[in-house]
């Protein structure tokens, strides 16, 4: 039996990001059951996931002839057919598997998936449209929300902490971030200490409670 980190998973849905999923996972090692009902998706990636059939996810009778039950993980990447998403998350938790991660295609559909029994619910197209105008906006060169309230950046130093060893900065006390790594042009990423001294140009990767980082953003 594999271990807790790399249990197989089943995929169900493989337009854009159920195929790109499945895709990744297989990279990773991790063995797929990749479920589509359109023969022509399937034949376009036969051969490239470990095992990928057509078949209707909303049918209970076709889940339990493909061993689905036998998962303890899935995958409901269908989007747009907001019907045909919660009947087959239903049906998932209907047969007991433990870990379902759902894809949603607005707050209240993932609402709903949630009250059904998803154990994860995503909102790839919100969240890339929050972090993308995080980085329109100029100030930052990623963002990634770790919690609601959490986020891990990438920027350059503000002014007013370029030729100043970090320990006297005192980012913590007065703006509530750390700065946890430092990349200077042509180097590689170091972890920052309090000796570390910021150029100009350079690269920093901060994380804190999301106000907080923002507002460091705008020194
Ligand atoms: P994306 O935006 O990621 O491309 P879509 O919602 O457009 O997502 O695509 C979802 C995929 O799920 C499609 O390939 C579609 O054929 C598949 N799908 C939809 N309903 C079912 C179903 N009942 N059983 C199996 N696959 C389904």
């Amino acid at each position: 039996m594999a271990d807790r980190d790399n249990l197989p998973v089943v995929v169900i849905g493989l337009g854009r990001f159920g195929s790109s999923m499945a895709l990744e996972l297989t990279r990773l090692g991790t063995e797929v059951l990749a479920i589509d009902h359109r023969p022509k998706v399937v034949q376009s990636l036969a051969g490239e996931i470990t095992q990928i059939v057509a078949a209707d996810a909303t049918d209970l009778q076709a889940l339990h002839q493909l061993g689905v039950p036998d998962f303890q993980r899935a995958v409901v990447a269908i989007g747009s057919d907001i019907e045909a998403s919660i009947l087959t998350t239903s049906l998932l938790v209907e047969v007991g598997i433990e870990d379902i991660w759902a894809k949603a295609i607005s707050r209240q559909h993932g609402r709903i998936l949630e009250r059904i029994g998803a154990t994860h619910v995503v909102l790839p197209e919100h969240d890339m449209g929050e972090r993308v105008a995080h980085l329109v906006s100029g100030r930052m060169l990623d963002y990634v929300q770790i919690d609601p309230d959490f986020v891990l950046i990438k920027t350059h130093p503000p002014r007013e902490l370029v030729g100043v060893p970090l320990g006297e900065a005192k980012l913590r006390r007065k703006y509530g971030v750390t700065i946890v790594c430092v990349k200077s042009k042509d180097e590689d990423y170091t972890y920052a200490t309090p000796d570390t001294v910021l150029q100009y140009g350079d690269i920093i990767l901060v994380v804190g409670p999301t106000a907080k980082v923002e507002r460091f953003t705008t020194l």
